[in-house]
């Protein structure tokens, strides 16, 4: 069991996770099931992946004798964020292999070089502008119109970093409301609906992805994902040939996320592309229960080096996020025929923290 073979590790071996939420928490959990152990690297030190994890350390991502002592004792190293520093990758990746690597990380943190790869790489997203002052900001409106949507470059998720620009809204408002930081400006794009590809890429370029799935936010959080999508064939397999194309360009290696809006309808439907994760995601959840494999399982796979898992789905799946106080609901979630509850062991229901998730599976008739 312990001798790697050619192309990657074995069981046995010890996966790093930098992070150590939720994500990082199913990630540790779907490495055990493949006799894989967990070392989760994070600062909290109530961090939920410690729990299920075989070791742990508390460290700073810029604490390089930790990061160094992390490295020596991983035989790989993953995140559960985007937003690690460059240079806690770049130091990492000089010690042990990292998955995936700086390049996603590069591309993915800033929303200009991201907005900017993807439409270099052919595939549509929504008109946009760099915004680096008033002036810029005033130019760009000028441009997009209105409605539109100034986001930071960096350091955005759920809605954080963005501010709508409205027909009445005043735009130094607007500037001052996003910090002043670097930003963009994107053309507002009237969607139907917003879906996702979750996928996996290996390391000698084999793709799966699950199917294409409905995700309906709330407060700008993720509040149900529901698959099938919505769409007509022919837009699912574009939106999953447009998520290929992604993994293929960035040499990814891992499961990762592509956000896109669909737009037009009958003949005229098309997905735009927002936004890619370079992680495991929340709109991926449905497939513990809903797939022939975990996003979770398909992740620490590639990462291994292991042969990727069937993405094929196991009905009608629909994920419901606990936000906050939702999770006290946890007595009647399991009461519930066919629901699967997780939790994720955070102690305080907070507005707006997840807490856990339901996922509910229909299967179809044949
Ligand atoms: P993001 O942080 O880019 O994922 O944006 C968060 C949410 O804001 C998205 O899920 C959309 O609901 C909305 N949104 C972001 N960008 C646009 C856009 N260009 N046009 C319309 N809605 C948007």
């Amino acid at each position: 069991m312990s001798t790697p073979d050619s192309s990657g590790l074995a069981p046995g071996a010890m996966l790093g996770i930098l992070g150590g939420g939720q994500l990082a928490r199913m990630l540790a959990l779907a490495a055990a099931d493949l006799g894989i152990r967990a070392h989760i690297f994070a600062p909290e030190p109530d961090s939920p992946a410690f729990d299920v994890a075989a070791r742990h350390t508390v460290g700073d991502y810029e604490d390089e004798a930790a990061l160094a002592r992390f490295a020596d004792a991983v035989d790989v190293v993953t995140y559960e964020f985007e937003n690690v520093p460059a240079a806690t990758a770049a130091f990492l990746a000089a010690r042990t292999p990292l998955h995936p690597g700086a390049r996603a990380l590069a591309v993915t943190q800033d929303r200009l070089s991201e907005k900017s790869f993807i439409a270099e790489l052919g595939l549509t997203v929504a008109p946009f502008r760099a915004v680096d002052s008033l002036a810029d900001l005033e130019a760009a409106v000028a441009d997009l119109g209105r409605p539109s949507i100034l986001k930071t470059r960096r350091f955005g998720y759920d809605g954080k970093g963005q501010v709508k620009i409205a027909a009445g809204s005043d735009l130094a408002e607007a500037y001052e409301a996003i910090g002043h930081f670097s930003a963009i400006l994107e053309g507002f794009v009237p969607f139907t609906r917003e879906v996702s590809v979750v996928a996996a890429r290996g390391a000698d370029g084999a793709f799966a992805a699950f199917d294409v799935c409905e995700n309906e936010h709330r407060d700008h959080i993720l509040a149900f994902t529901r698959v099938p999508a919505q769409l007509s064939p022919k837009t699912g397999e574009a939106a999953i040939a447009a998520a290929r194309r992604i993994g293929d360009a960035l040499g990814y290696i891992g499961v990762f996320a592509v956000e896109m809006f669909v737009v037009g309808e009958g003949a005229a439907e098309r997905v735009i592309v927002n936004e890619i994760a370079p992680r495991v995601h929340n709109s991926g959840h449905w497939t513990s229960e809903g797939a022939q494999t975990s996003q979770f399982h398909q992740h620490v796979r590639a990462v291994c080096g292991f042969p990727l898992g069937s993405a094929a789905r196991r009905g009608r799946v629909e994920m419901e996020n606990l936000i906050g106080v939702a999770a006290l609901r946890w007595r009647d979630l399991l009461a519930e025929p066919g629901a699967h509850l997780h939790l994720y062991g955070k102690r305080d229901a907070r507005p707006g923290r997840k807490m856990g998730h339901v996922t509910r599976v229909t299967p179809e008739k044949a």
